[in-house]
């Protein structure tokens, strides 16, 4: 019986928890564990909620979620006894014999057959029962459900065969018979019948099974049919990755039959290693739009119980009209569906397709395809699409590497050497603008804070909006198109080797772009462990805001080997990230080794708009960002330069100052709070050939990075004999001080690798500690980062100057 039937005053023992994964866990939480009693407090009929007695605390549960607790009637006699008994048994969901006299008839197992037409149910059906259903070879034969039942190892299986589904939408009246099935009996183990010779297209429904998360096992069927194909599919390590035990069969022999309900036993037991939960993932935009729902459908606590939120969610942006009318008796049912209507909006705005339902089929076809992909050898391709021809290229063993080499350097050189002409004309004009100011204002603080703070700050740092430009656009073009997953894939094994996953090279190379978003992506990673390395190794991978810097001192330094100079510092910046991966893998965090699908989508050539898209709102972003933080960092490094105010201008004094006149020592009559502070750090930075410009621009760099620029760009100006108006043209200017350049080759190099490696910028340590929920990684960002970046700068320098 359910616990919903039980009478007030009626004392029971919960025989098992019904619904979806989710559910069943927060109500074990609750208490809900087999062969625990429950005494019914108050229940008169058809009042919601009802009260019970559970551990001696009272907890209120829903009539859907009574419905779904199944319950055995204790005799008053027998309740002190159980009580003894039961209260040993904590979180276990293992049987419990609830008294001696062969109560077998409590341990029933409910299992539904699920798969597509003509994958062998019914001979499973058969085989298992012993019934003498009618078998054929045509779909559609099956037009309900048929049920057996059989005893196995000391169970009672109740065995259903339903019609045969390829997905669980409902447009066809057996996908509705089987949903309202899964709804109304809830079965407590899901055998998923697979035509192991069409293994892509069951396992669409697969997919939907696990959004449902429900207790599973896979009969791989047709299993004769698969090896006399020559085809191999390792369905152990499949069956790990979608956390669904797989199981081979041949239906038609019986052979598999027994290990196949053993493994049913271990499921409803919750002994099965291989069980676990994972997300189909749909993609960032499509994953935003079911959080979005899911929360709100989890918000409700109504509607969650039969199906999983996320299924809930997922089917919703799919315009399933049965899971709209499942929502509609919820109280808030109007705002889930005006959410759902503006998230289906969203998406066919960024996608340029307002289908949303093949959107999602295709991730799930993607997802497939990887897993796939990882597992199964075929002897010969039956079906040549476009995708495969471009896949047997891209992800080919002789050519992927080499291929993708290349795609990257191709991406290094279009920013640097295409995005420098626009950077030309951007760079004019703000000259032109900064002699505007300086001709036409009065001499005085007000002049030079905008000329030389603003004007020279920002506008050191905004001539590089077209180089960052091009980088998002190649980088949103990688991964719209679809070869970002397929170099993840290709990187899989070599990620292993530092004890990452292939999915973590997709936030890696989004790292390029800005670390934030990228260690927010690294969330689709299931593995904590790979997460956290992921996340604490991303900020080594160069994002677009360093690259302002690596323009401006190649540009000036290394004109003729730029773009080689350029892909050698990203890749310093790697091989740290990699050496770091290694050590963390090795010291701290344990290897961990559950494999899992990597999605491959089918390509899809980007439509110019949506590339566009993403690359301004890239743009938007960063030229926010120059309004805001770089405006005000580069306000605070001018004043900082300008104060305390001297009797004679810093420039006149610094011409004053001879030849041979020393250029690190604090003079506290003529240097500005800058000057002191950056001579005071600088004996640390000096081995590693900084001047102390530098050390203030790394400093002041903290906040953003872009500030590194801008304040270089503050602090080499001014000096009117130059003509030249460009940053780079004032950097090689001799030093009045000095009678030499600040800047070498080898101080520029040793500059790039410090600031390339050292403690990330502050967004970053505030995503880290918040991703991570622990602030102690943020701390191990700042030292362990500022620390390699000295080391390495060290090495760096000391090697280029004996050259
Ligand atoms: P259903 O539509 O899923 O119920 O599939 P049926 O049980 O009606 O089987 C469809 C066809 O596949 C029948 O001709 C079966 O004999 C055949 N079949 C079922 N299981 C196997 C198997 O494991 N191997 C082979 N070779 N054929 C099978
Ligand atoms: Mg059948």
């Amino acid at each position: 019986m359910r616990l919903s039937d039980a009478k007030t005053g009626e004392k029971v023992a919960v025989v098992k928890i019904l619904g979806h994964g989710a559910f069943r866990k927060r109500m074990m939480e609750m208490g809900f564990v087999r062969g625990r009693e429950i005494t019914v407090l108050l229940h008169a009929p058809l009042m919601d909620p009802i009260k019970y007695s559970i551990m001696d605390y009272e907890v209120s549960l829903r009539r859907s979620e009574a419905e779904l607790v199944e319950v055995k009637p204790l005799p008053v006699d027998e309740c002190d006894r159980t009580r003894k008994h039961t209260d040993t048994v904590d979180c276990d969901d293992r049987p419990l014999e609830l008294s001696n006299n062969a109560d077998h008839e409590k341990n029933v197992i409910n299992v539904a057959l699920i798969g597509n037409p003509n994958c062998g149910k019914t001979s499973l059906f058969n085989i298992a029962s012993g019934a003498r259903e009618h078998v054929g070879n045509y779909s559609g034969v099956t037009v309900d459900a048929k049920s057996g039942h059989f005893r196995f190892k000391g169970y009672r299986i109740n065995l259903v065969d339903l019609p045969g589904t390829y997905s669980l939408a409902s447009y066809s009246p057996e996908e509705l018979y089987v949903r309202r099935y899964l709804k109304d009996e809830t079965p407590d183990v899901i055998v998923n019948v697979l035509d192991g010779s069409n293994l892509e297209r069951n396992l669409y429904l697969t997919t939907e099974l696990i959004d449902m998360d429900r207790s599973m096992v896979i009969a791989l069927n047709m299993y004769d049919e698969l090896k006399e194909k020559g085809i191999t599919l390792e369905f152990d390590t499949l069956g790990k990755m979608i956390g669904v035990p797989i199981v081979p069969t041949t239906a038609r022999t019986g052979e598999g039959i027994d290990t196949l309900f053993d493994t049913v036993i271990k499921v409803y037991e919750g002994t099965c290693e291989d069980v676990r939960h994972i997300h189909v993932h749909l993609g960032q935009e499509l994953e935003k739009s079911v959080t979005a729902l899911k929360d709100q459908i989890k918000a409700d606590g109504y509607i969650g119980r039969h199906f999983s939120p996320r299924y809930l969610a997922i089917k919703l942006l799919e315009g399933d009209k049965e899971v709209e009318h499942l929502i509609a008796e919820s109280p808030e049912a109007s705002g889930i569906i005006a959410l759902r209507d503006a998230e289906v909006r969203r998406l066919a705005e960024v996608n340029g397709n307002d289908d949303i339902a093949a959107l999602i089929a295709g991730e799930k076809y993607g997802f497939i395809a990887g897993a796939l992909a990882e597992t199964l050898e075929k002897v010969e391709q039956e079906k040549v699409t476009s995708t495969h021809v471009i896949d047997a290229i891209v992800t080919n063993k002789l050519f992927g590497f080499p291929l993708f080499f290349l795609i990257m350097f191709v991406i290094f050189w279009a920013t640097f050497s295409l995005g420098s002409y626009p950077m030309e004309w951007i760079e004019a004009g703000v000259e032109w603008i900064g002699d505007l100011v300086r001709g036409a204002m009065p001499d005085g603080m007000l002049k030079d804070l905008i000329a030389d703070g603003i004007i020279g700050g920002v506008g050191g740092v905004i001539v590089f909006l077209p180089n960052i430009l091009i980088l998002y656009a190649c980088i949103s073009f990688m991964e719209d198109s679809g070869y970002m997953a397929r170099a993840a894939f290709i990187m899989d094994k070599l990620m292993h080797r530092i004890g990452l996953h292939g999915k973590s090279f997709i936030p890696l190379i989004m790292g390029f772009g800005c670390t934030v978003p990228s260690i927010m992506a690294s969330r689709s990673i299931e593995s904590s462990s790979s997460r956290f390395i992921t996340i604490l190794i991303n900020p080594f991978i160069s994002c677009s805001a360093r690259l302002p810097l690596y323009v401006l001192l190649i540009g000036t330094f290394f004109p003729s080997h730029a773009a080689l100079v350029f892909t050698g510092v990203y890749l310093v910046g790697i091989l740290v990230a990699i050496f770091t991966a290694r050590l963390l893998r090795r010291f701290y965090f344990k290897t961990d080794v559950t494999p899992f699908v990597m999605e491959l989508p089918p390509y899809r050539v980007p439509t110019l708009k949506t590339t566009m898209r993403h690359m301004w709102a890239k743009g938007e972003q960063y030229l926010r960002k120059m309004g805001g933080i770089i405006l005000v960092g580069s306000i605070i490094v001018w004043a900082l330069n300008y104060f305390p105010l001297h009797d004679d201008a810093p420039e006149a004094s610094s011409a004053e100052m001879t030849a041979t006149a020393d250029d690190s020592s604090i003079d506290l009559d003529h240097d500005s709070y800058l000057e002191m502070l950056g001579k005071a750090v600088n004996p640390v930075m000096e081995p590693i050939g900084f001047h102390w410009k530098g050390t203030v621009a790394a400093i002041a760099g903290v906040p953003a990075k872009e500030i590194v620029v801008s304040t270089l760009g503050v602090l080499y100006t001014g000096q009117e004999e130059i003509d030249d108006y460009s940053l780079g043209a004032r950097l090689t200017a001799p030093n009045p001080a000095t009678g030499r350049p600040d800047f070498t080759a080898a101080a520029a190099l040793s500059f790039m690798i410090f600031i390339l490696l050292y403690c990330p910028c502050i967004a970053t340590v505030t995503a880290i500690v918040k991703e991570t929920g622990n602030i102690g990684y943020g701390v191990f960002s700042v030292v362990y980062n500022t620390v390699i970046a000295w080391i390495i700068s060290f090495i760096v320098y000391q090697l280029a100057i004996l050259f």
